[in-house]
């Protein structure tokens, strides 16, 4: 590992840290802390801070409530957004039982239980993301406005692009917390963005999603703007999306997803890989597409899949081979927004992958033609079947599917189809100004 637990004594002194975050995610997704001051440090690291499990959505109840959180001591991480004397430090927790045995409801641990399956196949995970979002003005009571002036779209450049400084203020605060940032532009909606940073190992990556979410939001504050992760804040234009690239390596680095004799320049684990995911993608859906919200996004129209299948020439299916050959190669999953949580994503992602491969599932034909274009009856023909229509379908494609349900694991996997349906319950309550305008006069 990178840092001992004199490296973090020793970072804390010489960098006067005052504040250290201890920071894990509910199973939503929502990033949670609790501050100490660096007094409580040797403590902290000796794994005796505890919280009020209880208070946390999907952990746990009053009766089993004191839960003890973990530093994970290589997340030691710097906020470069905070006052540079009396500076603020952050660890990333792993959730433990009071009997020290892990919690079931940590989604790290559901993410670090799929990455030993795959490393004790010799295997590790890569996964690369990109991250879209939207940045919206705000009123004088800084509350966003979602009509906002800007008028850029698809690789813009300023004065046209109004996010462009915030843009760069945002990657030079991420580099300062060791990301590697390979592009940021401004996506195709107005005042939509992307920022894409270096694929890394599972686990890494699933936590930089969180950190990342985090800076960009509060770098957009400090510019007067309000950053949004929601997949689909308007109608009418695209929503945000978050791929997901991943391949798979040895041990010593060598991609096994690489295949130079193929024509698509794919190994048969590769394909195999795709298949799992085929198979799993209804199951996963509520996953990667959490709110309700996620399915407004998955319509036709706005560079965001709807079929399930896969393609090595355009960009309308689930899955796409971006054009990269060797050590590059790779499999891009479409369909994951910025809303879902990312260890649970991730875990399912290379736990249906891995499915694929022990089981040498087969993977239907690519399809070359663009699948909008095609009719009901040439899909059927072809074996193409499509992603849940909404949230609710998603919650009976996940009950169905009891390998994406045995990942998960039984207190998750109850806790969160419980609250979804809840969540789903009080949208389909609504009378929505659609209806109405669409309705009152007819009827
Ligand atoms: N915004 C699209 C989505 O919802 C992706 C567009 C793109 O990156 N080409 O997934
Ligand atoms: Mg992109
Ligand atoms: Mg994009
Ligand atoms: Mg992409």
């Amino acid at each position: 590992s990178k840092y001992t637990r004199e490296d973090i004594f020793r970072m804390v002194e010489e960098e006067d840290v005052e504040f250290i975050r201890l920071q894990f995610t509910d199973i939503f997704g929502a990033l949670k802390n609790v501050a100490i001051t660096s007094s409580q440090l040797e403590k902290a690291l000796d794994n005796q801070c505890m919280f009020d499990g209880s208070s946390v959505e999907g952990f746990v109840r009053i009766e089993e409530s004191d839960m003890f959180l973990h530093p994970d001591y290589d997340t030691f991480e710097i906020f470069p957004w905070r006052p540079q004397q009396g500076k603020v430090a952050r660890l990333i927790c792993d959730v433990y039982m009071p009997d020290g045995t892990p919690f079931e409801g940590n989604v790290r641990y559901v993410l670090e239980k799929v990455i030993k399956e795959a490393d004790e196949m010799g295997l590790k995970f890569d996964v690369g993301p990109e991250l879209e979002f939207f940045l919206f003005q705000t009123d004088e009571d800084g509350n966003p406005i979602i009509n906002n002036y800007e008028r850029a779209s698809y690789f813009d450049i300023g004065p046209t692009d109004l996010g462009e400084n915030v843009r760069r203020d945002m990657v030079l605060n991420l580099e300062e917390m060791g990301f590697e940032i390979e592009a940021s532009h401004h996506e195709i909606a107005p005042a939509q963005h992307e920022i894409d940073f270096k694929y890394d190992e599972a686990l890494k990556t699933a936590d930089a999603i969180m950190t990342f979410k985090l800076a960009v939001k509060t770098i957009a504050r400090r510019h007067g703007l309000y950053a949004t992760f929601m997949p689909k804040p308007q109608e009418g234009i695209n929503g945000s999306g978050m791929h997901i690239n991943m391949s798979l390596a040895t041990k010593d680095g060598k991609n096994i997803f690489a295949d130079d004799t193929d024509s698509n320049g794919l190994s048969k684990e590769a394909y195999h890989f795709i298949a799992g995911i085929l198979k799993h993608a209804k199951g996963m859906a509520a996953i990667t597409n959490p709110i309700v919200n996620s399915y407004k996004r998955l319509v036709p129209g706005y560079e965001a899949p709807v079929y399930i299948a896969w393609s090595s020439t355009n960009r309308s299916p689930l899955i796409r081979i971006p054009a990269v050959n060797g050590s590059g190669t790779r499999v891009e999953l479409r369909n994951p927004d910025p809303a879902a949580n990312p260890y649970l994503v991730i875990a399912c992602c290379l736990a249906a992958g891995l499915d694929g491969i022990k089981n040498k599932l087969e993977v239907p034909k690519g399809v070359g033609r663009n699948l909008y274009e095609m009719t009901e009856e040439e899909r059927a023909k072809e074996g193409i079947d499509e992603l849940p229509e909404n949230l609710y379908e998603a919650l009976k494609c996940l009950k169905e599917d009891k390998f994406i349900c045995g990942v998960l694991g039984e207190h998750i996997t109850n806790k969160y189809i419980e609250a979804k349906l809840s969540e789903w319950k009080a949208y389909k309550e609504q009378v929505t100004k659609w209806e109405v305008d669409e309705y009152l006069y007819k009827y």
